[in-house]
């Protein structure tokens, strides 16, 4: 068997985690997930976890780490997950990146590259901004958006250091085209 190739995609709100998760995905052909994006649809579906998580996500907070780590454990589990997955927005704390590892030598697996997507405060405004327009996502109000920055800044910055602690993260400058990060990205992880 070969060596599950887990890919964990780090940045603010904002960065392009989700453009490049989408890339590395069809390209490495890997499933990937966003914990974002299985909470708006929980939201949109009117689930339990949904029910639990809406306020709030629309107020710009984060959801409990017990939730996400249900969310990971659960991904984690599936087939398609058994040769590696792409981690797009999953660990914004600290007890969330110690949650994942273990789940991940759970399964005698690690991370095997970090991918921290580097923007400025000043671009990821401009960008959400942009995107409110065109999907009118709730929690993309500018209060909600003040919200999630900050709590990117309190909450997510340390996990960077966490991370650079433990071993190499990939710093990826995030801005240029879609392609040249893209590019970048492949660069750095060599395939
Ligand atoms: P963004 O990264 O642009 O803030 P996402 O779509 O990734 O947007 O996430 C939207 C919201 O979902 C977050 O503001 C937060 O409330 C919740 N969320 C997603 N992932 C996590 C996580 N790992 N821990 C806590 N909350 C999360």
């Amino acid at each position: 068997m070969t060596i599950p190739f887990d890919i964990l995609l780090l940045g603010p709100p904002g960065a392009g985690k989700g453009t490049q998760g989408i890339l590395l995905s069809a390209r490495l052909r890997l499933p990937k997930f966003a914990t974002g994006d299985l909470l708006r649809d929980a939201v949109a579906r009117g689930t339990p976890l949904g029910l639990q998580a809406r306020a709030v996500m629309e107020s710009g907070a984060l959801v409990s780490d017990e939730i996400i780590l249900g969310i990971v454990r659960e991904e984690l589990g599936k087939p398609a997950a058994a040769a590696g997955v792409i981690l797009d927005g999953v660990v914004r704390t600290v007890p969330q990146a110690e949650g994942v590892a273990g789940l991940l030598a759970g399964r005698g697996r690690k991370i095997s590259h970090i991918v921290f997507l580097d923007v400025t405060d000043e671009e990821i405004l401009g960008r959400i901004e942009k995107r409110r327009t065109t999907e009118s996502r709730a929690d993309d109000a500018p209060d909600s958006v003040v919200r999630r920055l900050r709590a990117y800044r309190e909450q997510t910055a340390p996990v960077l250091a966490w991370y650079e602690a433990r071993g190499a993260v990939h710093r990826i400058a995030g801005t240029g085209t879609v392609e040249d990060i893209a590019e970048r990205i492949r660069a750095a992880l060599g395939r």
